[in-house]
């Protein structure tokens, strides 16, 4: 490290920005087809890279992507179930040994066959959930297991597992959407283990519990009577304990603040202990993708954060949503109008790196293996012969094919906050 003040460092997560060639854009990815001149100034100013979000070819979910960019080590990024980062998100505080599983109210009911999914999301119920939960707070589910249900944003909630011996690897009860008939699924143990086991059936033992309460609760009696779909039961995923406790960003004692409108990169932002600054909420992320309206304010607030922090993140949803909708001419059209909201943050002396999460193919509609095209600006810093933002030249730029937290250290260093490497640091880097 010099003697010199550091940087500030700003990191921009587009999510879902890496792609595929699209016929519908002449054989260019949504990026290259994109007319982003400030980006571009970016790249003439620094260097470009293709980044691997965890390992080369693997897909990866959002919270994992973004976990490593936000200084995660990756050994912990590989094990984080969304579980535990929305409990944290909804502020259910989790110990060492407890389980956390992300869930939905849903609307169920009995056939010959098992439980039948009527409505994943219980018609979007949101008013009741509280109450609902209440019901399901503390149940004993044998074995000294406790199982109590928490509300988190709109139908959704987090069953938290209390008790001796648990394990996280099980796997969901919910079938995911798609799924014809869709029929609930027993919990089933990962591993052979005896705390996997047991922690299914505890899972399972919820799940009737929860709908044999639910079932008869006067607010879902109410809610039928007004012609709406009781709120009858519990579908679970994600299933996960406490495993994110390596963040280098944390370790160097950097103030940072995470800007997003998702509730899970939220959840990250309290996991890590940033400051989580969520603007609107997920639910709104589509409608507002449309119009990409709440770019301004997203970027207004992430110059406020900058006055009082070292590093900020700003985490923006749109391109991911128009990939999963199979739109690559949307998804270009709003990368155009996040270059140009971006511009009030691109100042000379800030440490400036703009990545995604993971590749997300607009044709298929689903997340990819493909690495991510990645920029990093340093002032005074070194300089590649590139100059446009793409999945092309990223793949001929100065930063070579890294990882996603080949990134995050290039900027620290950037910023002059990276010590050599100590022995006692090992741990945050691997
Ligand atoms: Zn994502």
């Amino acid at each position: 490290m010099s003697d010199a003040p550091p940087r500030q460092g700003l990191l921009v997560i587009l999510d879902g920005l890496g792609d595929r060639p699209s016929e519908a854009l002449d054989g260019r990815t949504p990026l290259e087809a994109a007319h982003t001149p400030h980006l571009n100034r970016l790249v003439a100013e620094g260097q470009c890279g293709l980044t691997d979000p965890l390992l080369p070819g693997v897909p990866v979910d959002t919270h994992v992507g973004t976990s490593v960019l936000l200084g995660l080590a990756p050994r912990e990024a590989m094990r984080l179930a969304r579980g535990p980062v929305e409990a944290t998100g909804a502020g259910v505080p989790l110990l060492p040994g407890d389980v956390a599983l992300r869930c939905n109210l849903a609307t169920l009911h009995a056939t010959p066959d098992g439980l039948h999914i009527r409505d994943r999301r219980a018609g979007r119920v949101r008013d009741e959930v509280p109450a609902l939960a209440d019901t399901l707070v503390g149940v004993s589910l044998g074995e000294g297991i406790t199982g109590s249900l928490h509300p988190a944003t709109g139908h959704r909630t987090i069953l938290r597992l209390t008790g001796a011996g648990l394990s996280d690897a099980i796997g969901d009860t919910d079938p995911g959407s798609g799924t014809e008939p869709c029929m609930l699924r027993p919990c089933r143990p990962l591993e052979e283990s005896a705390a996997a086991h047991r922690t299914a059936l505890a899972v399972d033992r919820f799940v009737a519990i929860a709908h044999e309460r639910l079932r008869t609760h006067p607010l879902n009696r109410a809610r039928e009577a007004a012609g709406l779909l009781p709120a009858n039961g519990v579908i679970t995923r994600g299933a996960g304990a406490v495993a994110a406790t390596h963040n280098l960003v944390q370790h160097l004692g950097l103030r940072a603040a995470v800007l997003t409108r998702e509730a899970t990169v939220a959840g990250l932002a309290r996991l890590f202990h940033f400051t989580p600054i969520e603007l609107g909420g997920e639910d709104g992320a589509r409608h507002a993708a449309a119009a990409g309206d709440e770019l301004p304010a997203l970027v207004a607030a992430t110059e406020a954060a900058l006055q009082d922090h070292d590093l900020v993140f700003l985490h923006i949803k749109d391109p991911d949503i128009f990939s999963h909708d199979r739109d690559p001419v949307g998804k270009r059209d709003v990368l155009e109008r996040i270059d140009s909201a971006l511009v009030p943050l691109l100042k000379p002396d800030r440490v400036i790196a703009v990545s995604g999460d993971h590749t997300t193919d607009s044709r298929l509609g689903r997340h990819v293996g493909d690495p991510v095209p990645s920029l990093l600006r340093v002032p005074l810093g070194r300089i590649d012969d590139r100059t446009i933002f793409g999945e092309t030249d990223a793949a001929a730029g100065g930063l070579g094919r890294i990882s996603s937290s080949g990134l995050l250290w290039s900027l620290l260093d950037g910023m002059g906050v990276l010590p050599n490497l100590r022995p006692r640091d090992a741990a945050y880097f691997a």
